[in-house]
């Protein structure tokens, strides 16, 4: 069979070459349809059947590729934007893939382009018309800015009429096997004071003096979460709050009469994101009816919710066995809380995440071979 498609570096990059940007400054946000089309042409040309979804009211598309049909098989899933970079600490350029001491330098290398480099190299090199079950290719939009590809993605039920035996998140975890992770929920709290001369502060109220009582009473919640909630399984075994900036007040001699305060709060996965709002709202209850249409408790960005895939599920267990590996947690988000409505998802991918989101991004050359090895091996296991 005459091989149409390009060998991996070719296609690696191709993929480096395509910016794909997700910002939450429209300005640098850019759309990803370009990439989406060089990936679903690789895929046609493997034969693979392809659905392009345009998230609503933005110029950014998902795209689900497969290969067989019925119930079972596995899915693989990587997104397809990445952060902004900053070209005065690059020393390469971030869209060229360029080689160095062993080393595959681009921005997307790890985070996580390289994924969909690896899968196409695979599955081009597998008898795919032997396959008993489906394999599902599955690339997502705004994973960097607030994860609404994959959010959509699970919600359109009929785009998403499959039921894969297993998905797998490609992020860069150096290979190992990530079953949990924590969430993330950040919020502001606005504080509104009166203005007035600092020679009499009883003619107002001082925002700052509510900030005080505010910060008290989170650091109470703060406490009450760390002895409530406890998972071995995390290397930070709780619930963690931290404050990250506070603000207020433009002069000595004024009553301050606005302050914030910015905080956020990383859950483990028994503590929903639902249930972890009552109770904050529940602990500042107090101070809002002492200082009523004061004080205002915003949702800052997006949220996450915490994940977890037990240990103990059989396909942790298997996909354990198959690689030889242990399965762990990490402490940063993925789509994985919302693809695992779907099917039980865990993440595996080449790569560190401590070269994602930094300068000069690489990925080991070490990892190329591991990579293929373990993706040959999960196809056969769950498709073959
Ligand atoms: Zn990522």
């Amino acid at each position: 069979m005459k091989r149409k498609i390009p060998y991996f570096i070719e296609i690696f990059k191709s993929l480096i070459k395509i910016p794909t940007i997700s910002s939450k400054k429209k300005a640098i946000d850019q759309s990803n349809k370009v990439f989406i089309d060089l990936l679903s042409n690789y895929f046609e040309e493997l034969n693979f059947e392809i659905k392009i979804q345009n998230i609503p009211h933005t110029n950014k598309f998902n795209m689900l590729s497969s290969c067989g049909v019925g119930k079972g098989g596995i899915l693989f899933s990587g997104h397809t934007d990445t952060v902004d970079f900053d070209d005065n600490s690059w020393t390469k350029d971030p869209f060229k893939l360029t080689e160095k001491n062993s080393k595959l330098y681009g921005l997307g290398v790890v985070d996580m382009k390289g994924f969909f480099a690896f899968l196409l190299n695979v599955i081009s090199s597998i008898n795919i018309k032997k396959i008993k079950k489906p394999i599902y290719v599955l690339a997502t939009a705004n994973e960097e800015t607030d994860m609404s590809g994959a959010r959509y993605f699970v919600e359109s039920t009929k785009f998403t009429n499959i039921k894969p035996d297993c998905i797998i998140i490609g992020e860069p975890t150096s290979l190992k096997l990530i079953h949990a992770h924590k969430g993330h929920i950040s919020y502001k709290i606005d504080i509104i004071g009166d203005t007035g001369h600092s020679s009499n502060p009883h003619c107002g109220v001082n925002s700052i003096e509510i900030a005080y009582e505010i910060i008290k009473n989170l650091i109470d919640f703060k406490k009450y979460l760390q002895q409530k909630y406890f998972h071995k399984d995390f290397s930070i075994a709780y619930p963690t709050m931290n404050f990250g900036s506070i603000k207020g007040g433009n002069t000595i001699n004024r009553i301050c009469s606005f302050c914030r305060i910015t905080f956020e709060i990383r859950p483990i996965p028994q503590l929903k994101l639902e249930i972890l709002e009552l109770l904050l709202k529940e602990k500042l209850k107090k101070i809002k009816k002492k200082w009523p249409n004061r004080i205002f408790l915003k949702n800052l960005f997006f949220s996450v919710p915490a994940y977890e895939i037990s240990k103990k599920h059989h396909i942790t267990k298997k996909i354990e066995d198959l690689c030889e590996i242990k399965s762990n947690t990490v402490n940063y988000c993925t789509e994985a809380p919302f693809l695992k409505k779907i099917a039980p998802t865990l993440i595996l991918g080449p790569g560190s995440v401590e070269q994602a989101h930094y300068p000069d991004e690489y990925l080991h050359c070490s990892f190329i071979e591991p990579t293929q090895n373990i993706l040959k091996k999960l196809i056969i296991k769950f498709c073959y």
